[in-house]
Parts: structure tokens; C-alpha cells; sequence
């Protein structure tokens, strides 16, 4: 059993209105059931949601916490307008994002984009993991499936990996409940975390600094699934999410 990662070399520096899915197939011929395993970054670069840190007008929110933490009110008040709650302050922002992603800065980047400017994430990477996959798809001939990746931090380790926060054509998370072990003992609760597994291989290439690996191919994996496939899927529901009950107690009791 085998399965290949590819990286896309020769991609140029985005910028605002880049067609992403023709300057992807410029430089890869694609094949049926790849996965194009995309980095926000540029997702967000070709979107054009960058922004200048100096024309963000900090609200009351975050002058306090700026206040309360020393740091930039102005990257506070990006963080906020992202943001439809807020789990931790410092040493960082832990928030949930409009999009529903819980993850450190609301995922903005002050890295791979010029001084002084911001990087938001694309504002619905389902959305866009489907606009791109269908651009993909017709350029291409090919049934393909996409993955829009960000680096985050984990809970209880250090060391931060690709997650997925946008997919199309393919599930977040594959069920194994129901199938049987070695011994013949049914499975009763594991779940795959595929499309963040898959992020993690492609970020192996892409790496975090000046690389220029905006764009890994997997090919050789049948996780293609046709239809309405959407990174929700895979956030645990509020009533069954023990860590983020435990941060707003903590929070309340400030
Ligand atoms: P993130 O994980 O989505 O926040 O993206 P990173 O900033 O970690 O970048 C992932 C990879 O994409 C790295 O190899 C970067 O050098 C590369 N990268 C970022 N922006 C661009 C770009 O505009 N063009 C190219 N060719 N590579 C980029
Ligand atoms: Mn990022
Ligand atoms: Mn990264």
C-alpha cells in the first residue's frame, strides 16, 4: 500500500483576483480522485482579505483587553471582528471564529504576507473549497477533491500541524464504528480524522516560512466523496465539548 504527496512547484506570490485553480492546473497535470490540498494562505491572498494594521480603529472590547494583556489593541480588534467568542486572552487569543473554527488569532497571519499588513482567513473555506474544486474540476476533466488547510496549535502538545477549514468533495472524518479489530471486538467509538490527517502529509512539504509550497497533491487515496461535504461535520457539538465548558468556566469565574 502506497500513497504519493506532491508538492506544486513554481507557484508565483499571490495577490487580490489570482485564479487560483488555472495557475494550479498551469503547473500539474491532475488525475481522477487527486486531492489538492490547498494553504489558506493563499486562498485568502487570492480573496484579497488582507488588511493594513494601522486603518483598524480598535472598539471598547479590545482597548481593555489590550489593557489587560499589553498587546496591539488594533490586532485585538481584527482578532474580535472574527471572532463570536472568545475562550482565552493571553498568552493568546483562543476564539471561536464566525466560520465556527476554534483556533488561536481567529487565524490571522502576520507571516508570508508584507510588513505591517494582516492576513485574515477566506471568510467561508467550505464556500471556497467548492468554488475551487468546481473551477478544478472543469479545467481538468478530472473528479477531484479539495482541502483548504491553516496551521493551528493543539491542545495538550507542542508543535503546531496542517488542520482542514475548508473541504469539498470528500468527509471530514471517517466512521469506523461498526467494524471490527483484529480480534473481532466491534469498534465502538473511533473516528479518522481524515481531512486533518491529509492536511497534516501536505504540510510536510508546504512547511511554514518562505518554501513557496502553497499546493500539495495527494494521489493514490480513495476518500473521494461526491455532494454536500462540509468541515462542520467534523466540530463536536457544544453539548458534548468538554474543553471549551471548562474554558468558559474558568473565564466566568475571572
Ligand atoms: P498557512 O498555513 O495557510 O497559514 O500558510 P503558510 O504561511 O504556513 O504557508 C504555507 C506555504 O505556502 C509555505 O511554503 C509558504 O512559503 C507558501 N506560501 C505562502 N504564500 C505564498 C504565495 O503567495 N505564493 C507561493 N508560491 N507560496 C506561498
Ligand atoms: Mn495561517
Ligand atoms: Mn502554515
Amino acid at each position: 500500500m502506497k500513497f504519493e504527496a506532491i508538492a506544486v512547484e513554481k507557484i508565483p506570490l499571490i495577490h487580490e483576483g489570482d485564479n487560483l485553480p488555472s495557475i494550479i492546473c498551469e503547473k500539474i497535470g491532475l488525475q481522477y480522485r487527486d486531492i489538492i490540498i490547498i494553504a489558506s494562505t493563499i486562498v485568502a491572498k487570492a480573496e484579497g482579505e488582507i488588511f493594513r494594521l494601522e486603518d483598524i480603529t480598535p472598539g471598547e472590547e479590545a482597548l481593555e483587553i489590550a489593557a489587560r494583556t499589553g498587546k496591539d489593541p488594533r490586532f485585538i480588534q481584527a482578532v474580535l471582528s472574527k471572532s463570536r467568542e472568545v475562550f482565552v486572552e493571553t498568552p493568546f487569543m483562543l476564539v471561536t471564529t464566525l466560520a465556527g473554527h476554534t483556533c488561536v488569532n481567529a487565524g490571522i497571519d502576520e507571516s508570508n504576507i508584507e510588513n505591517g499588513f494582516l492576513l485574515y482567513p477566506p471568510e467561508n473555506p467550505d464556500a471556497s473549497a467548492l468554488k475551487i474544486g468546481k473551477e478544478l474540476e472543469k479545467l481538468s476533466g478530472k473528479k477531484l477533491s479539495v482541502i483548504i488547510t491553516d496551521t493551528n496549535g493543539r491542545a495538550f502538545k507542542i508543535g503546531q500541524t496542517g488542520v482542514a477549514i475548508g473541504i469539498y468533495n470528500i468527509k471530514p472524518v471517517k466512521r469506523w464504528i461498526g467494524e471490527k479489530d483484529l480480534f473481532g471486538k466491534v469498534l465502538e467509538i473511533t473516528e479518522q480524522a481524515i481531512a486533518d490527517e491529509l492536511a497534516g502529509a501536505a504540510n510536510l512539504l508546504m512547511g511554514e516560512g518562505a518554501g513557496g509550497i502553497p499546493v500539495v497533491i495527494i494521489r493514490g487515496l480513495d476518500y473521494y466523496c461526491e455532494g454536500n461535504t462540509s468541515i462542520k461535520e467534523s466540530y463536536r457539538p457544544e453539548n458534548m465539548d468538554v474543553i471549551k465548558q471548562g474554558l468558559r468556566c474558568l473565564r466566568n469565574k475571572k
